[in-house]
């Protein structure tokens, strides 16, 4: 298959009329980018599964760009539902309604309800709006690997296997949505993401947290989000996350990694103990750390004082950690408050939850 290259609006209604006649289109968002198909043709969204090499027991986000298509979708909107739509729609949170039988079993992995986000990117919005369809959109990757933030990225994964990619800017946020099941009598957190808890609780007071997020799953227990069980955002290198027990969340004492020289000396010996044996070392800092450490690769996510430009970098960085043959990456721990929660969630499952507590 050719995928064609969508760089200017001149172009866009060819993105349109592929999403119109069951193809896929890949597009930005302010999380990160999706590869989308109509919502409602139950053959598309098969496609996205293939081209993702996704398990089919993984439902996906309906996208939507006005409160109209929501009622097509869903059987009720809660008021715990109406307050989160009111304050955080458009934008990076995702919720969950029981689902009417229109939408597809591809799309719901058979649950009976469905998740729905009313995205705020204007080509996402432009792609939905001109279609006149809900658009189902997981993260335009091969399935397992780190989110796609940026055209090139989506490139390297889905050259020849999608109908078309729509070239737009890097995503602001960087991982993805927030998802909140607001079926019960209380909302319940099914992954951390650009919205955080803080901003949730501001809204609702309380808020619920899923077992599987705080990795407090009990045997037997399943995670609400079937997603969340699959390994996911890894790169081909070994993820390892340095905990520094010295290190609490202070920002005003700048000790967000706790006592930095013993950090230091920590590392060195691990990037001399990879060398040893033949291993090309990468450190994951930020810019306030990165002159600090010295391996084969040091590479920075962002400032510690706007965490935003670590969440919008991270993917990215453990890609580039990949372009460059590096065999084992060691990544600092970000402290888990606001986006910090969902920084942490998305590192520790790259690091598939591998630790080195100094
Ligand atoms: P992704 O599209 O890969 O970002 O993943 C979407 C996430 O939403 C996965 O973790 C899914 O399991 C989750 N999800 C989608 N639909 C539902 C639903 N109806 N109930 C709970 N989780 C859902
Ligand atoms: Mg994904």
């Amino acid at each position: 298959m050719k995928t064609i290259i969508i760089k200017d609006l001149e172009q866009f209604d060819q993105a349109t009329r592929i999403i119109r006649e069951g193809g896929l289109v890949a597009a930005p968002t302010e999380t990160v980018y999706g590869l989308c198909a109509n919502a409602l043709n139950e053959t598309a969204v098969g496609n996205i599964f293939k081209a993702k090499g996704r398990p089919n027991d993984n439902p996906l986000i309906v996208h939507i760009a006005d409160l109209d298509m929501l009622y097509k979708l869903v059987t009720e909107v809660s008021p715990i539902a109406q307050k989160l739509i009111e304050r955080f729609w458009p934008g990076p949170l995702t919720l969950i309604f029981k689902a009417k039988s229109i939408v597809p079993r591809a799309v719901t992995a058979g649950l009976d309800t469905v998740a729905v986000r009313f995205p705020s990117h204007p080509l996402m919005q432009k792609l939905i709006k001109d279609s006149g369809l809900p658009i189902a959109a997981p993260s335009a990757n091969t399935s397992g690997k780190p989110s796609p933030t940026n055209m090139q990225r989506v490139f390297e994964d889905m050259d020849g296997k999608i109908d078309c990619i729509i070239d737009g800017d890097s995503s602001e946020i960087g991982v993805e949505s927030t998802i909140v099941d607001t079926t019960g009598d209380i909302a319940t957190v099914l992954r951390p993401g650009g919205i955080t808890y803080e901003m949730l609780e501001e809204v609702l007071g309380k808020i619920a947290i899923d077992p599987a997020i705080t990795n407090t799953l009990k045997e037997g227990q399943k995670p609400k989000a079937p997603g969340m069980k699959y390994t996911h955002y890894s790169p081909n290198a070994d993820v390892f996350i340095i905990k520094n027990s010295s290190a609490y969340f202070d920002v005003a004492h700048h000790n967000m990694f706790g006592d930095l020289d013993n950090l230091r000396e920590h590392l060195t010996t691990l990037v001399n103990e990879a060398h040893e044996h033949n291993k090309k070392v990468g450190i994951l800092a930020t810019d306030e750390t990165k002159h600090l450490f010295d391996a084969d690769l040091v590479l920075s996510a962002g400032t510690e004082s706007d965490l935003q430009t670590i969440s919008a970098h991270l993917f990215e960085v453990l890609r580039s950690f990949d372009d460059n043959g590096i065999d084992i990456v060691y990544s600092l721990a970000f402290p888990k408050k606001g986006l910090g929660v969902a920084i942490m969630n998305r590192l520790e499952k790259s690091a598939g939850y591998h630790f080195i507590t100094i």
